[in-house]
């Protein structure tokens, strides 16, 4: 029997836990799995965790003591999960759960991930669309390693590489940059994404940003390093006029005018200077945040502990 652990973290999804979980045991009905759900209530302020600990029976709940966001519950359920196969999976059934033999047909085929990989966005808003498209290409072509277009958090992994992002030390954890950084063999399987089951998105435009950017500063340098060259550019740029107008000076004499072109020149290098420094701010941040070495999450209460509990 292969044991399994889906890892779920959930915030104010009362209305979804009881179709998931149906839809998750039809799903797997007849396959030769042991599953459990490692369902994290990421400081839902609705009866979510009601929700959830009525299931105690095939799920572990692990209560947060707030609301710390997908990336860190999703740490949670990750540092709880036991199984021979961690499946990180959303309870809104956007990632379907039909999906999971084939997945495991990869696994037992020797792949240590298996990434769930949507054919089509169509469900998507044009806005998360091509907004998701333009983080991957921007954060490929300056950080390694590229993380995989269309593939979200549903996959399933080995023990081994659960283990192996356990050991990874940073408590601001950029998950998908963190997958693709693991690296271990991997195979991948396409899948319909469908619309959201119940309720909205918990994920807004200025979330997106903040995510998009937590991505690139977590996986490239790029951006600070980038400084260098534009800063060699300008002052080539400014030494190559300076000695125009020396020359010009000393052919035509001292001309006044020329009020504009030094306002403009002015604004133009203390705008590009607060830009670097604003990109300083951002690592410099990270890096502070870092220091004060922080746990991830913090855990309320666990409810059935080990799977011999339950
Ligand atoms: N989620 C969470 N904490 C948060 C935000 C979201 O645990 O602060 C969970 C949410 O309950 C869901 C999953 O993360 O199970 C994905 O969220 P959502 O469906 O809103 O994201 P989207 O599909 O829009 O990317
Ligand atoms: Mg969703």
């Amino acid at each position: 029997m292969t044991r399994m652990d889906f890892v779920v973290p959930v915030y104010n999804e009362q209305a979804s836990i009881d179709t998931f979980m149906a839809r998750l045991r039809e799903a797997l009905v007849g396959s030769d799995i042991e599953y459990r759900v490692v369902f994290v209530n990421d400081g839902s302020e609705d009866r979510t965790l009601d929700a959830i600990k009525r299931h105690r029976r095939q799920a572990v709940v692990i209560d947060l003591s707030r609301n710390f966001g997908k990336e860190a519950a999703l740490t949670a359920g990750l540092d709880h999960a036991d199984g021979d196969v961690v499946v990180p999976i959303d309870v809104d059934l956007q990632d379907p759960p039909e999906l999971i033999p084939e997945m495991l047909q990869c696994w037992r085929e020797g792949a240590e991930v298996v990434l769930a990989r949507r054919c089509d966005r169509s469900t998507d808003s044009w806005f998360k669309r091509n907004s998701a498209g333009l983080f991957y290409r921007i954060h490929n072509a300056v950080a390694d390693p590229s993380i995989p277009a269309n593939v979200g958090d549903f996959r399933l992994m080995d023990r081994a590489v659960v283990e192996a992002l356990r050991e990874l030390p940073e408590a601001r954890r950029f998950m998908k940059g963190l997958f693709a950084w693991a690296g271990f063999r991997t195979s991948i399987v396409d899948y319909h994404r469908d619309a959201r089951e119940s309720g909205g998105s918990k994920f807004n435009a200025w979330k997106l940003w903040n995510f998009a950017i937590e991505g690139i500063t977590s996986f490239s340098i790029a951006p600070l390093r980038i400084w260098t060259y534009i800063g060699a550019v300008t002052a080539l740029f400014a030494f190559t006029y300076a000695g125009f107008i020396v020359v010009r000076t000393l052919f035509y004499g001292v001309d006044v005018p020329g009020y504009a072109s030094l306002l403009v020149s002015v604004m133009f290098l203390g705008g590009i200077q607060l830009i670097g420094i604003g990109i300083l701010g951002e690592y410099l941040g990270r890096a502070y945040i870092e220091a004060k070495r922080r746990p991830t999450y913090l855990v309320r209460r666990v409810y059935g502990q080990s799977r011999d509990t339950d």
